[in-house]
C-alpha cells in the first residue's frame, strides 16, 4: 500500500473549487528536477511565479510516498486554460522515474479514474493537451496507459483533448452538487464528517463512497440538518420533498 501524507490542511489555496463532475482529464507532469517536494516546489511558485496555490493535486516523491496536497474539487495550476477540468499528478524527477514512483502513479490514476469516472485514455501527459509545449511529463504515455485498467491495453491519443468539449464521461458521484445546491458546504473536510456520521468509514470521496454519501443524505437528512437555520430547513424540505421533523 501506498504511503501517503496528507497535506490538504496547510497547502494555500487561493484559486476556485469546482464540481468534480467538470474533470474530464487527469494530467500527469514530471517536476523536471531530480529533488524537490510540496514546500520546495511552492517556495519556487510563490517568488517566482507569484502563485497562491500549487501546481499539483498530488506529487509523487522519487520513493513513491505521495503528498495528497489538494481535495479533488480545488483547482491547481498544472496546465494553463485547462485546470478547471483537469486532475493533476506530478513525480518528482527530470524524465527517470524509479519503480516505486510508477507503482505509486498507477494506484493513484485508478483511485483518480474512479473518483471522475474516467476511462484509462482520460490520463494524459501534460504535452498531450493541445497548445502546450513541454517536455513534461518526461515520458511516453501510452505505456503508462497501458498499465492503467480497464484491460483494453494501449490507448491512442488521435485528438488531444479541447476543454472547451464537452465529456462524453457519466459521473455518478454528484454529492459535491447536491450539497452544493442546498448550500451546504461541500469540501472534502465537511463531506469527511457527514461521512462519518452516516457510518461511512475511511472516508477518501471514491465514486462508490460518493454515492453511499449522497444516498445517506438524501434518505436520512436529519444528521445533516443540525446547525441549519429554520429557514434553511423549509428551503430543503420543499425542494427535496422530504418532511423534516425535528425530534432533539
Ligand atoms: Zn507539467
Amino acid at each position: 500500500m501506498t504511503n501517503i501524507q496528507d497535506l490538504r490542511a496547510r497547502t494555500p489555496f487561493s484559486n476556485n473549487r469546482r464540481s468534480i463532475s467538470r474533470v474530464t482529464h487527469i494530467a500527469r507532469h514530471h517536476s523536471a528536477t531530480e529533488q524537490g517536494n510540496f514546500d520546495s516546489f511552492m517556495d519556487h511558485w510563490r517568488r517566482v511565479r507569484g502563485w497562491g496555490t500549487g501546481g499539483y493535486h498530488e506529487i509523487i516523491l522519487r520513493d513513491g510516498t505521495v503528498q495528497r496536497c489538494y481535495d479533488y474539487d480545488q483547482i491547481t495550476n498544472g496546465v494553463a486554460n485547462y485546470n478547471p477540468n483537469i486532475y493533476n499528478i506530478c513525480l518528482v524527477g527530470n524524465g527517470s522515474f524509479t519503480a516505486a514512483q510508477e507503482k505509486a502513479f498507477e494506484e493513484r490514476a485508478e483511485n483518480a479514474r474512479k473518483v471522475f469516472g474516467l476511462s484509462a485514455s482520460r490520463v494524459i501527459g501534460h504535452n498531450e493537451f493541445s497548445g502546450t509545449n513541454t517536455s513534461c511529463p518526461g515520458i511516453n504515455m501510452n505505456t503508462v496507459r497501458a498499465r492503467l485498467g480497464d484491460g483494453k491495453g494501449p490507448v491512442h491519443v488521435s485528438n488531444p483533448p479541447n476543454a472547451s468539449t464537452t465529456p462524453n464521461v457519466t459521473v455518478s458521484n454528484s454529492i459535491v452538487d447536491w450539497l452544493s445546491k442546498n448550500g451546504v458546504d461541500s469540501s472534502f473536510a465537511n463531506r469527511e464528517k457527514l461521512a462519518a456520521q452516516y457510518g461511512i468509514a475511511n472516508y477518501r470521496g471514491t465514486a462508490e463512497q460518493n454515492t453511499s454519501l449522497l444516498k445517506s443524505c438524501k434518505v436520512v437528512p436529519v444528521k445533516l440538518l443540525l446547525n441549519q437555520s429554520l429557514k434553511w430547513l423549509r428551503k430543503f424540505s420543499i425542494k427535496n420533498m422530504v418532511m423534516v421533523t425535528i425530534t432533539a
